[in-house]
């Protein structure tokens, strides 16, 4: 592994391998982040992994709901997924695509299967926004695989890079993203190697999609399907084991702000949920 002259390298302070949960209309996955075992990791507020090729687990998918007070964040690693909503925005996210939506004062949206057998796979991240962006008007960033960049690493790998700026200098489509974010998804060879900034200020974790990774002088082992958090320090590294791995990178700038949140609504206070309950009610969303 090559030396480090300076900084302090992020260990693993906790794994967690999430809860086993349903959500939409009975779409089974696992809850990561979000679940008693692990409630956030500021900015993120959830993450939801789901895999099946049995369609019974996803064919009911997300129909027509609420969002106000954050951005969701979806990356399909196989299958189609059709989202829709109440401003006429609309489109297909396919395997390798990003759909990055900044829900800011509310939008009211779908997400479907646009399938109706084989394989579906992906990852919803949930990540606030910062009290004066909570209200901001809604957005979105969306690229398909062939407009995100792969770097390839020396000695066999690469990564994807959504947002954000590797070492190696290659930066991600979604930009202007208020907490700062990096979300890399990282293949490696056996005993590929991967390191990578991540200033003081943010908090992240990896998961591992895919085989097993070694992570920080200790080399923790975190296991296929398990998400390890990261402790303080200015930099990841990671060793990839016998039979290679594939791994998410995610760091966010931590906003250290009071979180209440009501469903699909993630506010600062109570009040701020209620009056986003009402809103949505009276229809002013
Ligand atoms: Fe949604």
């Amino acid at each position: 592994m090559r030396t480090v002259s300076s900084g302090t390298i992020r260990q693993i302070v906790g794994t967690t391998s999430g809860i086993a949960a349903s959500d939409g209309d009975g779409v089974s996955l696992r809850r990561i982040v979000g679940s008693p075992e692990l409630d956030m990791v500021d900015p993120f507020l959830l993450l939801d992994a789901f895999g099946s090729d049995r369609p019974d687990e996803y064919i009911g998918g997300f129909p027509e709901h609420p969002h106000r007070g954050f951005e969701t964040v979806t990356y399909l690693l196989a299958g189609r997924m059709r989202h829709k909503d109440n401003a006429g925005h609309e489109g297909v996210i396919e395997p390798g695509g990003i759909q990055w939506m900044t829900a800011g004062r509310g939008i009211v949206h779908s997400e479907m299967p646009e399938q109706e057998d084989g394989l579906l796979a992906g990852f919803q991240l949930w990540v606030n926004l910062p009290a004066g962006d909570k209200m901001c008007a809604p957005g979105y960033q969306e690229f398909p695989a062939s407009e995100i960049p792969v770097e390839q690493i020396d000695g066999g790998g690469k990564i994807c890079v959504i947002t954000g700026t590797t070492d190696g200098g290659t930066s991600g489509p979604v930009k202007n993203i208020a907490t700062d974010p990096i979300y890399l998804d990282v293949h490696l060879e056996r005993d590929g190697i991967f390191t990578q900034t991540m200033a003081e200020s943010h908090s992240g974790f990896l998961y591992v999609i895919d085989g097993t990774l070694s992570v920080g002088e200790k080399r923790d082992v975190l296991p296929s399907g398990t998400l390890g958090l990261l402790g303080p320090g200015d930099r990841v590294e990671a060793i990839a084991g016998d039979g290679g791995c594939r791994f998410l990178m995610i760091a966010g700038r931590r906003l250290n702000e009071p979180v209440a949140r009501g469903g699909p609504f993630v506010m600062n206070t109570r009040e701020q949920v209620m009056q986003a309950f009402q809103d949505f009610r009276s229809g002013r969303f």
